[in-house]
């Protein structure tokens, strides 16, 4: 029999479907086997707290993966057809073509897994070994993250939410695709929801949808940009604009209009860090007088793998560590935290995740910098001076309280930009 990757005190519901011999039938019994397939690993993924599913096709069959606190995870393989009968069915449920599996498709479909419903995003992609399928899993009930069950410092915290309760100009997410922004960015639209403003947004996908909120799901077929999307919502007698994504100059030029006019806009842009984010917005055009005059807060972040309390092992640095710490002119400890596996975390060693953040908020020396056309380096070594802690040092400060591995931390990477600064510094 097929064997699971992850040890567990209790073996998986889609292993024990499969051992009991449930050979692919024919005809109308073969629907019902898919089913029960599909349940049992909907119903896997949701005990190990599983973010997505993945139904990768190979030369053998269908391998089947978890990703779990943003690791993927290899779990059991099924025969090919089992695993095409899957693909096909979880398109018809998102309503995709299940004829087509020439072009990638994506959708939206609720499943029922021991009659709960289980909401999804789907995903298929023509691969050379066939098609695969990627669920995204949506929690049913939005469970707000609070702002300071984030990972950021008291003082981040504070600063952050002062901001957005003064409620005017702009605050800015930054990172890359997967790092929590939209957490985040929900966890403050929760520190303002009890002020009787006005709330909407704009996004591409609306994952949760949350009462007392308007939402407006992108559709750019239809020509429903974001830019398009976000003038719209001005005229809905707004107090607060959320824009998923500041993806282009039509957006960033919205943005600016709307912050203009007394609003409180919230965003999110792809940049490394704080400072990479002016770069950003010169590079959607903004200018430098126009940047300096809207923008209020920059949060860059980063989401690292939490270790597990019940396992986590306190040694000596590995060599990998001691050279990493090197490169960034960090001192060596003695010890270091290590991820170690218990039946807890699925033996993976973490359990959970929590964000790394940088907050930027601009004071007039900055934006005075910036309006000099200040380049990223002197815009970050001015940061510096002023005491704000990088992505890197609220990191490390991490991995020193054993919240979080070195380990952990050279995986998500894209530190590189801070050796000059942290040696020099
Ligand atoms: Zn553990």
């Amino acid at each position: 029999m097929l064997t699971p990757s992850i040890p567990r005190t209790s073996q998986p519901i889609l292993s024990r479907l499969l051992e009991k011999g449930l050979d692919s039938p024919a005809g109308p019994d073969e629907s019902a086997h898919t089913t029960s397939l599909l349940s049992a690993m909907l119903r896997d993924a949701q005990r190990e707290r599983a973010s997505d599913l993945h139904l990768d096709p190979d030369s053998g069959g269908y391998q089947v993966r978890l990703r779990i606190d943003g690791a993927v995870i290899d779990t059991i393989r099924l025969p090919a057809a089992d695993g095409t009968r899957l693909v096909r069915t979880c398109k018809t449920l998102a309503s995709l073509d299940p004829t087509n599996v020439r072009i990638p498709q994506d959708g939206r479909a609720e499943f029922k897994a021991d009659g709960q419903e289980v909401a999804a995003r789907v995903a298929v992609a023509p691969t050379v070994a066939g098609e695969k399928l990627s669920l995204r899993l949506l929690p049913a009930h939005l469970t707000w993250r609070k702002l300071d069950e984030l990972g950021l410092s008291t003082h981040d915290c504070q600063l952050l939410r002062g901001a957005a309760l003064d409620a005017r100009g702009m605050i800015l997410l930054s990172g890359p695709t997967g790092c929590g922004k939209t957490t985040t960015l929900y966890a403050l639209l929760q520190e303002l929801r009890p002020t009787n403003k006005s709330i909407v947004t704009i996004e591409d996908p609306v994952e949760y949808v949350v009462d007392g909120i308007t939402q407006i799901q992108v559709n750019e077929k239809q020509g429903l940009t974001f830019a398009e999307g976000a003038k719209g919502l001005l005229r809905l007698d707004p107090d607060i604009i959320l824009m998923g994504e500041m993806r282009d100059t039509a957006s960033a030029r919205v943005a600016l209009d709307i912050a203009d006019t007394g609003h409180l806009f919230l965003s999110s842009v792809h940049a490394r860090d704080a400072v990479a984010t002016i770069t950003a917005l010169r590079n959607f055009g903004l200018q430098d007088f126009e940047i300096a005059a809207s923008l209020d807060v920059i949060v860059a972040q980063r989401l690292v793998r939490r270790l597990c309390s019940k396992c986590r092992r306190e040694e000596v640095p590995t060599a990998a560590e001691i050279k990493w710490l090197e490169v960034f002119g960090q001192p060596i400890p003695k010890k270091t935290w290590h991820a170690a596996g218990c039946p807890d975390c699925s033996m993976t060693g973490y359990r959970g995740r929590l964000g790394i953040f940088e907050v930027w908020r601009l004071h007039e020396e900055e934006a005075d910098l910036i309006l000099k056309h200040a380049d990223e380096h002197t815009l970050r070594r001015r940061l510096r001076k002023q005491g704000m802690s990088s992505l890197l040092e609220d990191d490390l400060s991490k991995v020193s309280d054993g919240t979080t591995t070195l380990a952990e931390m050279q995986t998500v990477g894209g530190f590189g930009f801070y050796t000059g600064g942290a040696k020099s510094g």
